[in-house]
């Protein structure tokens, strides 16, 4: 039988090792350290937590990530659990021992008799027998230079620039209204493609100086400013000067605010679809360093963004990342080469549980054609599916950014308003999501 073989032995190599291996299928797993490391990894153990040691939620009915941890256990998937066999107290989050729990499941695909290793960096991406590329953000230099070689160099970044994501229902439509700059576009669509929120010279003044006094994340060793050129965090501009975000991302030319035409805003936030659903908005041109309590609260100053919820906050990270909607079909192949698989951060999601879904999700399906079978996808009803349907083509792919998953990525369901509807509908969500990823199981056999 063919073998499959993985680049990186992170949260997403180690999953989809795990599940090929499980699946009958032979693995050969190469990971390059510890003969080279990271700047993050401080190991040579699979599955190496590089920052915190928690999984995030487990609350399996009313929060994404937790829905993720309940998909990951049912396809008894080896990161969860091991992550629940390593629990720490942490109230309703899953933190581990981060020691103990990288260690278990590094002894657990050495004792798997279809797991080898192949210790060393692969420095280009191989042209023939079935891979999966799970190198993730600190993909090595050598590798990344090769995958952009074949993607195309606009393909594939090396810093993220995230600016926030809103929920599309926590937008105060009384306040902001629909317009692009100077009504471009040939369709309405086009025309009304911004959200754009107006502010008062006292609006601006007060949010810029709540931004100046901000709380600021520290860049991460190895983390250089070098890339900043083209994606200035909105804090560092206005360090620059007061008026500096109004002539740029804020600037109010080109817009009349529908609900009061005779008021010419000072200064405009403009909000942009973010998938195709519409549930989620990014907010344009505002990558931040702020700390998320402090982010929070100064966004909210931003008229009709008082009550919005957030379905990612703004970071910048150093972050090797594929744009998957143009390069990736819905089976994570590279479209331009149909045997490597791509799984984990590298692809577009961000955090460990994410990545190692993606990961079991590229192990499952490359075992599957290894075997002659084809796997679709999880239905996008599903946590693991919306994910997946969301780097492979749901997202907007200009602008795309790495995502966490959310409930923004799901199919919408209806509900009264107001907070319990919300509870109710995310116990919905959940409910939906379980029921049609036991059906996909299932089909597996
Ligand atoms: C500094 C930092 C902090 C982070 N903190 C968090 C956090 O607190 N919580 C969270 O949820 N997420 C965090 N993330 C994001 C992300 O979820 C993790 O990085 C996660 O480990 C990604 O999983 P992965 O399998 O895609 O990549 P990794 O877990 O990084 O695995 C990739 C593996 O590939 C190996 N590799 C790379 N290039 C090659 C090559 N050419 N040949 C062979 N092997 C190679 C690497 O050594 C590594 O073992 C952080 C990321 C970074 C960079």
């Amino acid at each position: 039988m063919e073998t499959l073989h993985i680049i990186g032995g992170g949260m997403a190599g180690s999953e989809a090792a795990w599940q090929a291996a499980e699946a009958g299928v032979p693995v050969v797993l190469h990971e390059m350290r510890p003969t080279v490391g990271t700047f993050a990894h401080k190991t040579g153990d699979f599955a190496e937590m590089v920052c915190s040691n928690s999984f995030r939620s487990d609350d399996d009915e009313r929060n994404a990530v937790g829905l993720l941890h309940w998909e990951m256990r049912a396809a008894r998937g080896i990161i969860m659990t091991t992550a629940d066999r390593h629990q720490l107290p942490a109230g309703g989050a899953l933190a581990v021992d981060r020691d103990g729990f990288s260690q278990a499941v590094t002894a657990a695909l050495r004792a798997h008799p279809l797991i080898s290793f192949a210790e060393g960096e692969i420095t280009e991406l191989p042209t023939d027998g079935q891979w999966i590329v799970a190198t993730g953000p600190l993909t090595s230099g050598a590798l990344a230079d090769s995958i952009r070689s074949v993607t195309g160099a606009d393909s594939l970044a090396f810093f993220d620039a995230i600016a926030p994501i809103v929920y599309a229902d926590s937008i105060d439509r009384s306040i902001v209204w629909a317009q692009s700059r100077y009504d471009k576009g040939e369709t309405e669509e086009e025309q009304k493609a911004y959200l754009n929120c107006p502010m008062t010279r006292d609006d601006y003044e007060a949010f810029i100086d709540a931004l100046l006094a901000a709380d600021k994340a520290e860049f991460h060793e190895g983390e250089t400013a070098g890339y900043f050129d083209g994606c200035l965090p909105i804090e560092v501009m206005a360090e620059r000067g007061r008026e500096t975000l109004r002539h740029g991302p804020m600037k109010p030319v080109g817009l009349t605010n529908a609900h009061r035409p005779t008021d010419k805003p000072y200064a405009v936030v403009q909000l942009r679809r973010d998938n195709a659903l519409g549930t989620l908005f990014n907010i344009v041109g505002f990558q931040t360093k702020m700390k998320y309590g402090a982010q929070t609260e100064v966004l909210r100053l931003i008229p009709g963004l008082q009550g919005a919820r957030f379905a990612r906050l703004g970071g910048i990270h150093r972050n090797t990342f594929l744009n998957s909607p143009t390069l990736l079909d819905d089976r994570m192949r590279l479209k331009a080469r149909p045997n490597l698989r791509f799984a984990g951060q590298v692809t577009g999601v961000e955090g460990y549980v994410e990545s190692a879904a993606m990961g079991l999700l590229a192990g499952r399906m490359a075992a599957a054609e290894i075997l002659g079978r084809d796997l679709p996808p999880p239905g996008p009803e599903t946590a693991m599916g919306s994910l997946v349907n969301h780097i492979t083509g749901g997202a907007e792919a200009k602008t795309f950014q790495p995502m966490n998953v959310n409930f923004g990525l799901f199919p919408p369901i209806e509900a009264k308003g107001g907070r319990r509807g919300r509870k109710d509908r995310y116990k919905a969500y959940t409910d939906r999501a379980k029921e049609s990823f036991t059906l996909w199981l299932d089909a597996q056999g």
